[in-house]
């Protein structure tokens, strides 16, 4: 009883408090005024929170509502149901429409409100329900809108459009599998050539012709769902809702969110807006811009509209439009005012912007606003030019520049004297720029298996939709036969920096026979083309690829190309690198032609020389078998000898190219069994050239077999059962520094001892070190500086880091082997369930590419406390892959270590995000 009571008595409170503040779910704005903002966007999305800011800094912007983030969450939460507040404040966000508008929703009489509902995460995603248009028309409020308007045509255009864009997008009416053509545009083609024997443009049927269409697409949808088409406006409010918070799950936007790491618990917003129409004759009209271009990021105004259409059409690629500088002549008073817009945008958010809008009988109208999806290329050419134009600081600008993107800058290029041999066949519009060439595939899901085959892939398609996001991923290169540089296509290679020409119109596309025809010639899936996404060109075959004026400048020293904006460019941008970092980046390198490419990307150093790589060249590799294979202390010796030479003279070319920078030098780390041959032929053949018994040969690839090489024989076990092949790599490392000191250059070595778990491993190893360097500093009579440390690559060297660190000088942390072994996941092959996981989400990014954070990232941490414990000014690096992986790096630059290491390619990539990771310092 007594409980009873008490809980009777604490539902009342509670629930008189939930009234008192009632959750806000829906947030108007309209005629200047908004609850939101554009800071808003965790609450309100990103197309939410826009279109608040831009009401409020007085641009014309049709009024409307976003219901928030939080109801996506809660819909989630609750067996996808809606909080009980939430009704009355839509319907109070649709009264404030009306007051605005002086039209009334689902009215039969007067102006019919219609709105526009779309889908507005965080960032804007591809994959997820987009726009319903002319939400609120039925079989009585079109009558009404045929009243007001007095334009026929206009009204039951806009009818048949809703029940196609409803019917597709919330009631599920698509193409089956099969099907190459949406269900709706088969009946528009079906009726055209019914009646007119031709395929004739939309904007040519009458209005008597769009009222058969919306009977034919009502049946069509009674047909595949089995209901009717809703009637009642709030009906189909609450389901265009529903449809957008269903589309958070589905497929192509979970495949989307995984590929950038967008987390699943953000959720999406939803906006409802009255609509404007662009539609209703020739002086109205729709288009998308953006104010700077977006490929190669030159400062005009860059974008496209359709007259006498609705927003739809321009990013469909159904129809091609113009260049919006085409409106100076055909509406320069709009075109006037968008220029205006276009300056206060840029102004405002200091950032190239990307707006759609719609111009209604001559008046414009604002209807979205984000940062504008960017190149490479384009990011470097707005961040230097808007430092210039001080809208932005220098620091701001290293923050322009995603990192993850930075080597698209590097891609390679046509070969020029290959380019001008071959065949146009076609051009397009240039939509992603660089050089891809590849077989042709015209299905997504082919082009998927081909590449997961190996094969280089171009996707050929009449125009992209969502559902190709996958082929996308896989191809080089897309190419499209329809559409404009705003299309789907152009929108999503432009973000994966895939190389793409779109609107391709010469292209004959056969989907059932798998070609494509043109200029008088065809192609069948499986046949070469090659495509320029910088110029728009489609050449028959394949072609060479060349580097880019960044590595043709950097690594070739090409003054042609160091001549060039995006060369210097990217000087500049890595000189206010140099200025923000604190986190140094050196490299992994294991020749000096690797060792002079880092320098010239900006390395500082090598963080790790695998001195296993230097054994395979040559000869080598029979002195090294012969080393192996050798039974006895003087045999092994004697081979030893033979590789010192080869050895001495790597290492000094390294030093050399180094020019005085440190070099990490790891010690022999793999088994052994990894160096000798696997075939009984290749065998045979050593053991003639050995002058050796065969089966001698058999019997030790036999005894060094091991069922787990990685966690077997080899790193610093093998110095310590062979302590001569240690005293060889000392003598051959610290005998070219003595040389190089003697040539009149500065040697920096750090001999690095692999895979140490107990602090006796790497004493007896460094003690091993010193005595050899004893020796060559006595007999080359010169002092070399070098110090001696070791990598932490498994859990116990992280653990007992304290006491290693008495004898290390520093620490490289060996992240491939640390995760492998934290995780307890092969490196080589637990590709065959890392997918898995990433896909149920147990990890977010596959741990060997991008560092766990929680786990081998707190392995790093209790390392570094306890190195710094027993050695306070102890030397940290990483030299694991993740060193050029910016999220990695950034972790890196949180833990405090002095640099990462990674491949040279990778260095400028490192050094951008090290220098961002530090301009996210200062403003905290
Ligand atoms: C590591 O384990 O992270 C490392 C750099 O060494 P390796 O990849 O050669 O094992
Ligand atoms: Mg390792």
């Amino acid at each position: 009883m007594a409980k009873k009571s008490s809980a009777k008595k604490s539902a009342k409170p509670a629930a008189k408090k939930s009234n008192a503040k009632s959750a806000q779910y829906v947030y108007t704005w309209g005629a200047g005024k908004a609850d939101g903002n554009g800071g808003m966007k965790a609450l309100l999305g990103g197309k939410g929170a826009n279109l608040a800011e831009m009401t409020r800094i007085g641009l014309p912007v049709p009024p409307g509502f976003t219901i928030t983030t939080e109801v996506c969450t809660y819909f989630y939460a609750h067996k996808k149901t809606y909080p009980k507040e939430l009704q009355a404040q839509m319907a109070a966000g649709v009264a404030n429409m009306e007051k605005i508008m002086g039209t009334k929703f689902g009215a039969t009489d007067g102006t019919p409100l219609l709105v526009a509902v779309r889908s507005g995460a965080r960032d804007s995603m591809p994959g997820m329900m987009d726009t319903i248009l002319n939400l609120g028309l039925n079989d009585s409020t079109v009558v009404a809108l045929v009243k007001a308007t007095k334009n026929e045509r206009f009204a039951w255009d806009c009818y048949r459009r809703f029940i196609q864009m409803y019917g597709d997008v919330v009631l599920g009416v698509q193409k089956k599998e099969g099907e190459d053509h949406e269900p709706f545009e088969t009946v528009i083609e079906g009726f055209k050539h019914e009646k007119y024997h031709q395929d004739i443009e939309d904007s040519k049927l009458t209005a008597a012709d769009q009222q058969e269409l919306v009977k034919r697409f009502k049946a069509l949808v009674l047909e595949r769902t089995g209901h009717v088409f809703p009637h009642d406006p709030w009906d189909q409010l609450r389901g265009a809702a529903g449809a957008v918070f269903g589309s958070w799950m589905n497929d192509r936007a979970i495949v989307y969110r995984r590929k950038y790491n967008i987390p699943t618990e953000w959720g999406t917003a939803v906006n409802v807006q009255a609509m404007v129409f662009g539609n209703t004759g020739d002086t109205s009209g729709s288009g998308v811009a953006f104010t700077r271009n977006p490929a190669n990021g030159t400062n005009e105004f860059y974008g496209e509209f359709l007259i006498n259409a609705q927003g739809e059409d321009v990013v469909a690629g159904v129809r091609t439009p113009e260049p919006v500088l085409k409106l100076k002549d055909q509406m320069p008073k709009s075109y006037a005012e968008l220029l205006k817009v276009r300056a206060t945008l840029e102004k405002h958010f200091k950032d190239v912007q990307d707006i759609e809008f719609t111009i209604q009988e001559g008046k414009l109208f604002m209807l979205q606003t984000r940062n504008g999806k960017r190149t490479a290329a384009a990011a470097l050419k707005f961040s230097i030019d808007m430092v210039k134009e001080k809208l932005i600081d220098w620091k701001t600008a290293i923050t322009r520049n995603p990192a993850d993107q930075l080597e698209q800058l590097l891609a390679p290029i046509f070969d020029l004297a290959e380019v001008r041999k071959a065949k146009v066949i076609a051009t397009g519009l240039p939509a992603g720029p660089g050089a891809a060439t590849g077989k042709i595939y015209f299905n997504a899901d082919r082009a998927v298996t081909a590449a997961e085959k190996g094969e280089k892939v171009l996707l050929v398609r009449v125009e992209t939709s969502p559902e190709d996001l996958r082929g996308m991923i896989a191809a080089e290169g897309i190419l499209t036969a329809r559409g404009g540089v705003s299309s789907h296509a152009a929108l999503v290679a432009r973000q994966m920096g895939k190389v793409c020409v779109c609107g391709a119109a010469a292209l004959q596309v056969d989907y059932d026979k798998k070609t494509v025809t043109v200029s008088g010639a065809t192609y069948g899936e499986g046949d070469f083309l090659s495509i320029d996404g910088t110029a728009g060109t489609v050449y028959a075959g394949q072609i060479k690829t060349a580097p880019s004026e960044i590595i043709a400048g950097l690594i070739h020293g090409d003054k042609a190309a160091q001549a060039t904006e995006k060369f210097k460019s990217y000087v500049q941008l890595m000189k206010w690198c140099a200025q923000a970092t604190k986190l140094q980046v050196r490299t992994n390198a294991d020749t000096p032609e690797q060792t002079a490419q880092a320098i010239a990307f900006g390395a500082v150093g090598i963080g790790l020389t695998r001195t296993e790589h230097m054994f395979f060249e040559g000869d080598r590799i029979d002195a090294m078998r012969e080393m192996i294979l050798a039974d006895n202390l003087g045999a092994r010796e004697a081979a030893l000898a033979k590789l010192l030479p080869y050895q001495r003279d790597d290492f000094y070319g390294i030093f050399k190219a180094l020019k005085g920078f440190p070099a990490t030098i790891r010690f022999l780390d793999p088994p052994l069994h990894e160096f000798l041959p696997n075939s009984t032929d290749q065998q045979a053949a050593l053991a003639k050239k050995l002058g050796i018994d065969v089966k001698k040969i058999e019997h030790r690839v036999h005894e060094l077999h091991e069922f787990n090489p990685m966690l077997g024989f080899r790193g610093c076990r093998l110095g310590i059962k062979y302590p001569e092949i240690t005293a060889m790599q000392a003598r051959a490392v610290l005998e070219a520094a003595a040389d190089a000191t003697k040539a009149g250059f500065k040697a920096r070595p750090e001999i690095m001892i692999p895979l140490v778990g107990f602090k006796r491993e790497l004493d007896l190893q460094v003690a091993l070190v010193h005595e050899v360097a004893a020796k060559v500093q006595a007999e080359k009579k010169v002092k070399i500086s070098y110090s001696v440390g070791t990598m932490i690559e498994i859990p116990r060297g992280a653990l007992t880091a304290d006491e290693i660190a008495h004898t290390a000088e520093f620490f490289s942390f060996g992240t491939n082997d640390l995760t492998q072994t934290c995780l307890g996941m092969s490196r080589d092959d637990s590709g065959s369930f890392l997918g898995a996981y990433q896909e149920s989400e147990i990890m977010k990014k596959n741990p060997f590419a991008s560092i766990d954070q929680t786990g081998v990232g707190q392995l790093m941490q209790i390392a570094i406390e306890k190195g710094r414990k027993t050695r306070p000014d102890i030397k940290l690096g990483i030299c694991g892959e993740h060193g050029g992986d910016p999220d990695s790096v950034k972790f890196c630059h949180k833990l405090g270590l002095s640099y990462v290491s990674c491949s040279p390619y990778r260095v400028p990539v490192a050094r951008l995000a090290a220098a961002q990771a530090a301009i996210a310092d200062l403003k905290k």
